[in-house]
């Protein structure tokens, strides 16, 4: 077994995911910027080499989503009786995306990522084989080692809004895919967000349900609410629906030691945050690196965050 005990996590970003951060990230590129991030990710042996997890990514050169059709039916041909391939534990190569808004309210913003464009970008993956698989079940491999879909992947939605259940789900549904949503307890039932009845409806339908703290601060910053914010959100949410929350978001993807830490003992199997890396090991079950798809990406650069194509 992992000695999860010896486990630490060092980031420091300069961009982050939500909102209020928006001005700090993307300001020349719609691709996450990598610059300044460093990751310290001690293996479970203890061993003392670094594994920088994040990697540079070819600069943009597309800002404009091309005029496209969403197609009313299933039209591609994957390869359904695809095998499933053993995954020895310790380390895994699988994209996370992460995505904050799916609909047409603002249409350019890089968090509104519209309906004609996730369609597009569903319709390419399934055409392309890709099976989705949740982070816990990442996880499960990760930890245990396991079989998974030839070409995984991990469709994660932040911040808990109603345009996932209305539009982003009918979309995914179609293709048989699963997403892994991360809400904020206090936002729970709020306008324009997502309630029981939702969240239930997802989880029984294949979802996992992960907690993005309880009320969306900058943990970094928040020390003395960590317990609130981790264990509190995860508490509220499994009395809430029912069933079990292993995983986290990170608020605006910002880390460091205490928050690892806390995270870990708060009952958290594991912890998503943002990067570029596909690869996942031990030493970053608590930052699990996802790429954010932004509402400005095109298809092209979607199709660009995709491993095996080339
Ligand atoms: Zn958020």
């Amino acid at each position: 077994m992992i000695n999860l005990a010896l486990f630490t996590v060092f980031v420091s970003l300069v961009f982050s995911s939500c909102q209020m951060s928006e001005n700090q990230a993307r300001k020349s590129s719609n691709k996450p910027s990598q610059t300044s991030t460093t990751i310290v990710s001690p293996t479970p042996s203890s061993s003392s080499t670094l594994k920088p997890i994040f990697t540079t990514t070819p600069a943009n050169t597309h800002t404009q989503v091309p005029s496209i059709t969403p197609s009313p039916t299933i039209t591609g041909t994957p390869t359904p009786t695809a095998t499933w391939v053993y995954h020895p534990a310790g380390e895994i190569e699988v994209p996370i995306l992460l995505y904050h808004h799916v609909s047409d309210e603002e249409d350019g913003n890089r968090y509104y990522v519209t309906p004609r464009a996730f369609q597009k970008q569903m319709e390419m993956l399934y055409e392309r084989g890709y099976k989705t698989i949740t982070v816990s079940q990442l996880l499960d491999v990760l930890i245990y080692g396991g079989e998974l879909p030839p070409k995984p992947i991990v469709i994660t939605f932040d911040d808990g809004h109603m345009s996932v259940y209305e539009d982003a789900y009918p979309i995914m549904e179609k293709y048989g895919f699963v997403g892994v949503f991360y809400i904020v307890a206090n936002r729970l039932e709020s306008d324009g967000f997502v309630g029981v009845k939702e969240l239930k409806y997802l989880s029984n339908h294949g979802w996992e349900i992960g907690s993005h703290s309880f009320s969306h601060p900058d943990l970094t910053s928040s020390h003395k609410q960590a317990k609130h914010e981790l264990l509190d959100s995860r508490l509220f949410l499994e009395e809430k629906l029912g069933i079990k929350i292993q995983t986290f978001a990170y608020p605006y993807g910002t880390i460091d030691p205490f928050i690892a830490t806390k995270t870990q003992n708060y009952g958290y199997r594991g912890a998503v945050g943002l990067g570029t890396s596909i690869k996942h090991t031990y030493g970053t079950m608590y930052y699990l690196s996802r790429i954010e798809i932004h509402g400005t990406d095109n298809l092209k650069m979607f199709s660009s965050y995709l491993p095996w194509e080339n």
